[in-house]
């Protein structure tokens, strides 16, 4: 099979029109195309009055005439083998593992990254034990449902904790900027599709799945990797890890102690925590764990009509189906050194309450896989660096992020509303009393003011330039009705929890840090895959494969 890349046509083109320019453009004859799909489909909206799609296709043709085609120089750029993006197990455990309990790996946190590990292990027949501090996805559905309708927060039961991680009260965006020279993505994909994704999310470049589908898609999951050994335990805070002591400070680890002092021998934990367990992070540097401090962003969520965008990005073509809801990227240098971007951009979605700690708001934000709410949001977020902004200490970030939390607390009101302000007024440093045309989608609230108070100066001189910068790619972007809710400290971890090439923490023989949390991930797609590794890692490791990866 060989894959076509780059295959342009219009927007509206039928069937039979790709077909057509597939024989066109390889100079083929009907009879000679013997079958063809469609591998990735993107799409070009530079010229709004003529939107591309743009077309990666593999091709099935008669052996002599593949062979005509690969060594054509012509088509050189635009034809090669279609590569195999099967996934391939490293190994099967024997059928009697373990034969000590404490043989099996241990994975503490059942986000993408923890359950792509799980997943993995249990498919090789190494029966992993997942610890996971929060509910079961349905339970922890209504948990999170609570603070959102009725301003009451579970601490370990929310947006942030429980089946399913971070991303599942979200967008359900499932691209990545990562190499991936293994196809680990495709592999994270299929395991998707397998457990109830639409199976589009294959063959778009922009994939999405929404809040709902992901909660079943996880539930199913979990069942696959109890059925092939592996165990999920709900509500296992891990509170300790042990670790032996070393002349040579590469302790072995030896096992965990759960909140409620049940005790666990493992020599193998895949530590994918996410990035908002601020007290496991201080526990493993309590511990010993080796940790660096590192860079992170601060900002707010912005609010626009989605035909703003829609119609901004796309002109007449706004609301095409192929084309769904609108989303961009922008980013900003400024004049004060700072850069403003773009993050986590949810095409007609809702602002969310996405803290886990008492007394504190941040905000987030998630859709359906319809898109089909009102409003456009997207985090607008200043980068921060721990030399120049939080030097103190390694964990200096996490109290940086409290402190802006629970200031932004203070500002809603300290009842959970969000603080909040019109684009406008905000650009005009004017406090504001009462909303335009954009209705907020926050919940519980929001509370209108002066939300500069929420974040240092130079974060506010740097997001009033790039603001009106924004405005120049989508027109509207900067309108006096749009709004901006606080605030967003949470965009990725303040930490890394440092490894080295057998993925083990570089002073902790059996601690395999991964996934957002420990600074190895940016997005539900970048932690499955980083999953993925680490599992491989574990079992080259416990099973003495000969194998680099
Ligand atoms: P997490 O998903 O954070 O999972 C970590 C898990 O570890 C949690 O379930 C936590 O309860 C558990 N844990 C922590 N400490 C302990 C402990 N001591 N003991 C036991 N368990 C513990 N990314 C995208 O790519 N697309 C999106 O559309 C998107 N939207 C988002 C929307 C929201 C509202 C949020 C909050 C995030 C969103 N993200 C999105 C980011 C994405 O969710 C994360 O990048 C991803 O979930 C990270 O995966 P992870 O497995 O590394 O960590």
């Amino acid at each position: 099979m060989i894959r076509l890349s780059d295959l342009k046509l219009p927007l509206n083109h039928s069937e039979f029109e790709l077909r057509n320019a597939i024989l066109q453009k390889l100079s083929l004859s009907d009879s000679e195309l013997l079958d063809f799909t469609i591998f990735k489909r993107s799409y070009d909206a530079r010229k709004k009055n003529n939107i591309l799609l743009i077309y990666l296709i593999d091709i099935v043709l008669p052996p002599a005439i593949e062979q005509r085609l690969l060594a054509d120089k012509k088509l050189q750029s635009v034809v090669r083998i279609s590569p195999n993006t099967d996934y391939t197990l490293l190994a099967q455990a024997p059928s009697d593992f373990p034969n000590e309990a404490q043989m099996r790996p241990v994975i503490i946190g059942f986000g993408p990254c923890g359950i792509l590990a799980a997943l993995v292990l249990a498919q090789m027949g190494l029966k992993p034990i997942v610890l996971e501090r929060g509910q079961d996805v349905r339970q922890r559905t209504k948990d999170t449902w609570g603070l959102w309708r009725e301003r009451k927060l579970n601490t370990e039961s929310n947006v942030q904790y429980g089946e399913g991680g971070a991303g599942t009260f979200s967008d359900g965006k499932l691209y990545s900027q990562v190499k991936d020279r293994r196809f680990l993505g495709r592999k994270v994909m299929t395991e998707f599709v397998k457990a109830g994704a639409p199976e589009e999310i294959l063959m778009v470049s922009k994939p999405h799945i929404g809040t709902f589908k992901l909660v079943k898609m996880v539930e199913n999951i979990r069942a696959e990797i109890t059925r092939l050994g592996g165990e999920i335990r709900f509500n296992a805070k891990v509170e300790t890890i042990h670790r032996e002591a070393s002349s040579d400070s590469q302790g072995q680890i030896t096992g965990i102690t759960l909140e409620d002092s049940q005790h666990l021998a493992t020599r193998h934990i895949i530590l994918a925590i996410g990035h908002s367990a601020r007290d496991t992070f201080k526990m493993l540097l309590d511990q010993g764990a080796y940790i660096e401090a590192k860079p992170f962003s601060i900002g707010f969520r912005i609010e626009h009509p989605q035909s703003v965008i829609d119609k901004a990005r796309f002109g007449d073509q706004a609301g095409h189906p192929i084309l769904g809801a609108a989303d961009y990227k922008l980013v900003h240098h400024c004049k004060n050194g700072r850069s403003v971007y773009s993050f986590c951009m949810c095409p007609g979605g809702t602002v969310v309450a996405a803290t886990s700690e008492v007394g504190r708001v941040v905000t987030n934000g998630m859709s359906q896989y319809s898109r089909n709410e009102r409003n456009a949001n997207s985090a607008i977020v200043v980068g921060i660096e721990p030399e120049k902004d939080y030097p103190e200490h390694i964990l200096a970030g996490i109290d940086l992020q409290q402190s802006l939390e629970t200031l932004a607390y203070k500002l809603g009101g300290e009842n959970y509303n969000a603080p909040a302000q019109l684009v406008g007024d905000y650009l005009r440093n004017t406090p504001s009393t009462q909303i335009g045309s954009v209705t907020p989608s926050y919940k519980p609230g929001i509370s209108l003011g002066d939300l500069s108070q929420a974040l240092p100066e130079f974060a506010n001189e740097a997001i009033r330039e790039a603001i009106p910068a924004f405005d120049k790619q989508i027109k509207g972007f900067a309108m006096n009705d749009a709004i901006l809710t606080g605030i967003e400290t949470r965009t990725s971890s303040p930490i890394c929890i440092k490894r080295g090439k057998d993925y083990q923490n570089l002073n902790t023989k059996g601690l395999y840090p991964a996934g957002e949390g420990a600074g190895y991930a940016g997005g539900i797609l970048s932690a499955g895959i980083d999953g993925i590794k680490v599992a491989e890692a574990v079992a080259i490791d416990l099973l003495g494969l000969d194998i680099a990866i």
